[in-house]
């Protein structure tokens, strides 16, 4: 996908923002314990390299991503530390991921023996960097019985083209303020580990949440991801015991600004239709950007007010009633601060009924990330 640099849409991105956050983060660490940040999807939206960059000269000492294709962008733009990719990927590129010095989560028995044969196949020098994963409640991938997973270390120590690196399980609700079944996925860790007989060089269970809800488990590593970015992994839910400062803002311009007559409508539909006569904005933004077509209603910022989104969201371009008459180039702000006035990705996630990591997530590669 191009990318619209001769439009006045854009991401703007605080480095320093991030750098605080995870800064922050990394201070609040026990000693011995790393932080590796989480930069999956562009780095939740933010670009995975500016952020792996930050997130280095703020303290981490490590990344974890999604997919094999995000490490291998990470170790292409020069990257050198640890990287685990936390997802299941084909046991295929077990070689590639050995050679790159990728770390590999594996979920199951059948995927370890697979990546082993073609290991075997290719005569890499190095060993795979294996992750065992523990289901303790998620309900995702891992192992889930303590037969399974003794099955799966012996198998690890049998074999020296396969190295034993971390052991770790993901908490689904360590953002809620009700730790009822998080004590329940703490005390099934807790069970399938104990019986370990060595524990590998990396024991982490730490997403964001967990970290600043629940530090005491953070064992010698957090994937910490969302609360770097500045934004609270409850939503509003639970307060952060520190200030986050988000590092997303959205901008753009009045391309376009007219005067309707009572009776005249706006946009696909015609579903918005001017009672009086109103001044009218033009925006070049639009659902293909990831700016949602639910968003009819919700509000922009110009000149310090809020000014709503009137009829439906175009693919490129949405229309705002203005207070006054704007000249072509007024700065609008879609998420951010202009004034006394703010929008957060939390306020645009409640409009449309979702968690601000799916709208930093969504915003598609038209939008230039433009960073400060
Ligand atoms: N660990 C795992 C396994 C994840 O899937 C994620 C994100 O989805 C994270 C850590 C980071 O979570 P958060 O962004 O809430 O810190």
């Amino acid at each position: 996908m191009v990318v619209g640099v001769h439009r006045p849409t854009k991401l703007v991105i605080d480095r320093q923002a991030l750098r605080e956050n995870i800064h922050t983060a990394v201070s609040r660490l026990a000693p011995g314990c790393e932080l590796f940040m989480v930069v999956k999807a562009n780095g939740y939206g933010h670009g995975a390299i500016q952020v792996a960059q930050a997130a280095k000269d703020a303290g981490a000492t490590g990344f974890c991503v999604a997919i094999l294709d995000e490490a291998l962008e990470l170790r292409a733009a020069g990257f050198n530390e640890p990287i685990l990719v936390l997802g299941v990927g084909d046991p295929a590129d077990a070689p590639l991921m050995a050679e790159k010095r990728i770390s590999a989560t594996v979920a199951a028995q059948d995927w370890l023996t697979e990546a082993h044969q073609y290991l075997a196949l290719a005569h890499v020098t190095a060993p795979l960097q294996v992750h065992l994963g523990l289901d303790t409640g998620m309900g995702r991938i891992g192992f889930k019985t303590s037969s399974s997973l003794q099955t799966a270390v012996a198998y690890l120590n049998a074999h020296a083209d396969l190295n034993f690196e971390g052991i770790f399980t993901h908490f689904s609700t360590a953002d809620s303020s009700d730790d009822h079944y998080f004590k329940q996925q703490v005390a099934t860790w807790k069970a399938l580990t104990s019986k370990l007989t060595r524990l590998p060089r990396y024991v982490h269970v730490s997403n964001s949440a967990t970290s600043l809800w629940h530090a005491e488990c953070n064992d010698n590593m957090v994937r910490f991801g969302v609360a770097g970015y500045g934004l609270n992994p409850s939503g509003t839910e639970v307060a952060a015991p520190y200030t986050l400062h988000p590092a997303m803002r959205l901008v753009s311009e009045l391309v376009h600004v007219k005067r309707v007559v009572a009776g005249e409508s706006v946009g696909y539909g015609a579903t918005y239709t001017a009672q009086q006569p109103e001044w009218v904005g033009t925006v070049p933004i639009g659902y293909a950007d990831g700016y949602e077509r639910r968003l009819q209603g919700f509000h922009v910022l110009i000149d310090g007010q809020p000014c709503e989104i009137i009829g439906r969201v175009c693919m490129d371009q949405l229309m705002v009633r203005l207070p006054r008459e704007f000249a072509r180039g007024t700065r609008v702000t879609l998420v951010g601060r202009d004034g006394d006035e703010s929008i957060s990705l939390q306020d645009v996630a409640d409009y449309c009924g979702t968690i601000h990591y799916e709208i930093a997530c969504g915003f598609t590669a038209r939008l230039p990330r433009v960073y400060e």
